[in-house]
């Protein structure tokens, strides 16, 4: 009895106290949320944050650390977590960007003193406002604080349990900081971080830039030639995480391609193709480039699609929906003239609808230029598929169909078929965009042969071989890929070649196929991997593949 009462006393105040200063820092947090200057899945992170921060510090207290330098740990924890949110919803709401966008970091970091004058000058008010909540919320704190310390009684000598108790509170703390999302929840390690990618960012993007200005030379010594009519344009949609199988284009049950299979006749739709890698950046660095399974650094040493383009005359633009600064992609984008990023939140963590592209695309289509190359970068269905469309295309949410009882039939969980069924909403969305694009396309004035191919960068694995939702490198279905081409050219619509739709292709020679689109005369291209010539052949060997 004795010795469960001293227990009792130990743990008793360090924990009601760790909960009451995790609570004001989570109204707080709350009250920011309600302001608008947080969504709801930046608050739910802070606040578990602020929990387990807080329970660390009553682990302290357990191992008898001393009140004061507990509260004083406490008071700093607290108000850094509100300061940390402030700052970032002050960002937000300001740039409509996340703070780790290389413009908000360019803004915060590489303003000269005139500029940063300038900047409090225009927002001299809600600086003041934020300012004076956060402060509010502080001197909250802090009050609380003194009202803890005053009700304090004697501190025993920790007994074996506070001593277990407290080393575990602490560990969880400090665990949490595995998990490099959670971590960076603590302003300690989220600035510092913030600060050193920024200065990453800006070397890559040094680098990016001698690495276009030695591409575009090259591209020179490689005498590309245009040879074709004298308007030319081509749009290349770059699609995301799309598997060919769930559309009903290509013979799926669920009707996710109504749009598309109206205009059948339109197009030339290839059954086998795969794409060379099942994650984007590696598949698209070798559809646009020289680099291939086989050689994968030629894009270093080679000439790219875009370099070469620009050099035979094209007007280069670069349209995406995905995320800004994305390595090598992201050099790929600076060789186009023009570069448009709609994409304004944490890229793939963000709902930006690809319907977001097409005014611009209706833009850069009627641009006076006589060649266009235009390069289309989706969302499309990138894991969360339940961000990826609107709620006009939840169709087959909860669907009792056909599909659904044959994955029900193979053993698949409830919550694979509900991933499955989000998929399927965002291929009918898919479906919506690219129907639009291709009526734009259809609408280009000034009128020329105009082109639309699209690709997507890699399939996805949603229950088709096993209980998983994602990408897969180990299954058919990370690489099953949708491959069509729409032409308004009069000549590949009425005499396509026999069988051409059944030619089995691997997208890492897709830039022998856009040259030939593009009418582009280079040494470089090879008409035996451009899918449309007449001269292609087959590709040997099974690399890459499951
Ligand atoms: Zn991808």
């Amino acid at each position: 009895m004795e010795s469960e009462k001293k227990i009792l006393a130990g743990a008793a105040p360090a924990l009601p106290r760790a909960i009451i200063r995790a609570v004001i820092t989570i109204l707080g947090l709350a009250l920011y949320w309600q302001l608008g200057m947080q969504d709801l899945h930046s608050l739910a992170k802070a606040a578990a944050f602020s929990l387990i921060a807080n329970a660390g510090l009553a682990g302290l207290q357990l191992l008898r650390c001393g009140r004061t330098l507990v509260a004083g740990l406490a008071m700093a924890l607290n108000s850094l977590v509100l300061l940390n949110a402030a700052v970032e919803g002050f960002l937000f709401w300001l740039y409509g960007l996340a703070p780790k966008n290389i413009v908000v970091a360019d803004a915060l970091l590489g303003s000269n003193a005139n500029e940063a004058r300038e900047f409090i000058e225009t927002y001299w008010l809600h600086l003041s406002l934020v300012t004076l909540l956060v402060a509010a919320l502080i001197a909250l704190l802090y009050w609380v604080e003194r009202k803890l310390g005053r009700a304090a009684g004697e501190e025993a000598l920790a007994n074996r349990r506070d001593r277990w108790l407290g080393t575990g509170m602490l560990a969880l703390f400090a665990a949490l900081h595995l998990n490099a999302t959670m971590a960076e929840e603590n302003p300690l390690v989220y600035w510092p971080g913030y600060f050193m990618d920024y200065q990453q960012q800006r070397v890559f993007l040094a680098g990016v830039k001698r690495k276009v200005a030695s591409d575009l030379a090259a591209a020179q010594a490689y005498a590309a030639a245009y040879v074709g009519p004298p308007r030319q344009t081509l749009v290349l949609v770059l699609g995301e995480s799309v598997n060919r199988s769930n559309w009903s284009l290509y013979g799926y049950q669920r009707n996710t391609t109504p749009g598309l299979l109206a205009r059948r006749g339109d197009m030339l739709v290839f059954r086998n193709v795969l794409s060379s890698d099942a994650a984007t950046v590696q598949s698209l660095l070798k559809m646009l480039t020289p680099a291939t399974l086989d050689s994968p650094d030629a894009w270093l040493t080679e000439p790219n699609v875009l370099a070469l383009a620009r050099t035979a005359g094209y007007r280069v633009t670069w349209l995406s929906n995905q995320e800004m600064g994305d390595g090598p992609i992201q050099i790929m984008a600076e060789h186009a003239h023009e570069q448009v990023f709609v994409n304004k939140g944490h890229g793939r963590a963000a709902r930006s609808l690809d319907e977001r592209l097409l005014p611009h695309l209706a833009r850069v289509l009627g641009d006076p230029a006589p060649r266009k190359l235009v390069i289309v970068h989706m969302q499309g269905a990138h894991l969360r598929y339940d961000l990826r469309y609107p709620p006009a295309f939840d169709r087959f949410s909860g669907a009792d169909d056909a599909v659904d009882d044959a994955l029900d039939e193979a053993g698949r969980p409830y919550w694979i078929r509900t991933a499955r069924n989000q998929y399927d909403n965002a291929m009918l969305y898919t479906d919506h965009v690219l129907s639009s694009i291709l009526e734009k396309a259809g609408q280009a004035e000034p009128a020329g042969p105009v082109s639309v191919l699209y690709v997507s960068d890699h399939g996805q694995e949603v229950g088709h071989y096993r209980n998983f939702a994602g990408h897969s490198s180990t299954d058919p279905s990370g690489y099953q890929v949708p491959l069509l081409l729409w032409t308004n050219r009069r000549s590949q619509r009425q005499a396509p070649l026999p069988g051409i739709e059944g030619r089995e292709y691997r997208t890492d020679h897709l830039d022998h196929t856009l040259l030939g689109l593009l009418g582009i005369q280079t040494h470089f291209y090879q008409p035996r991997h451009d899918i449309l010539s007449p001269q292609f052949t087959r590709l040997d060997g099974s690399s890459g593949q499951p």
